[in-house]
């Protein structure tokens, strides 16, 4: 992660911000969950996609911070661009860390593990998602998962909702 280390962090105003999952035809169809902490969209990749099912943990590549103005990109990423391909803003609303770490969101990235209410319009309600030792090498893989609540959903699959939650879009011939 980067060295984003803010001098006396101000206390935010509000203790939410924002959150965006966009859908990313690279080399290999993956989700990018992104999460405003610290300056910085801490992201994860996600190859399956989130899931409404509490039954499920959906492994999550935790990757390089993207800027705060990528938050709600769509287009088409260069060929010569690592991750070349589509992008839509599958979704996006607000989080709010919840949970004793729930001041210092930075404080709970570093013990591996953070539990978070999302304002979507696709992802509601209570999740954690949380650092493994699977894997190891250089990959830092966590668990993204969600917590049994009115938001939960059985055998839930992200491609029944195609759409951009921004523009409505499918790009052509993509599903
Ligand atoms: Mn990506």
């Amino acid at each position: 992660m980067a060295s984003t280390t803010p001098e006396a962090a101000p206390r935010a105003e509000t203790p939410r911000a924002r959150f965006v999952v966009q859908k990313h035809w690279a080399r290999n169809l993956h989700y990018d969950f992104r999460l405003e902490i610290g300056g910085a969209l801490v992201s994860w990749a996600v190859p399956k996609g989130p899931s409404k099912d509490p039954k499920v943990k959906r492994l999550a590549i935790h990757v390089e911070d993207h800027p705060l103005d990528y938050l709600l990109f769509e287009g088409t990423l260069p060929e010569n661009d690592y991750g070349a391909g589509e992008v839509i803003v599958w979704d996006f609303g607000e989080f709010e860390a919840v949970g004793p770490e729930a001041d210092d969101a930075l404080a709970a990235l570093r013990e591996g593990v953070l539990r978070f209410d999302l304002y979507g319009t696709k992802l509601r309600g209570q999740w954690v998602i949380l650092k493994t030792k699977m894997g190891g090498g250089k990959r830092e893989n966590w668990l993204w998962q969600k917590n049994q609540d009115e938001f939960a959903q059985p055998d839930y699959d992200p491609e029944t909702e195609p759409a951009s939650a921004l523009s409505g879009k499918i790009p052509s011939g993509k599903r």
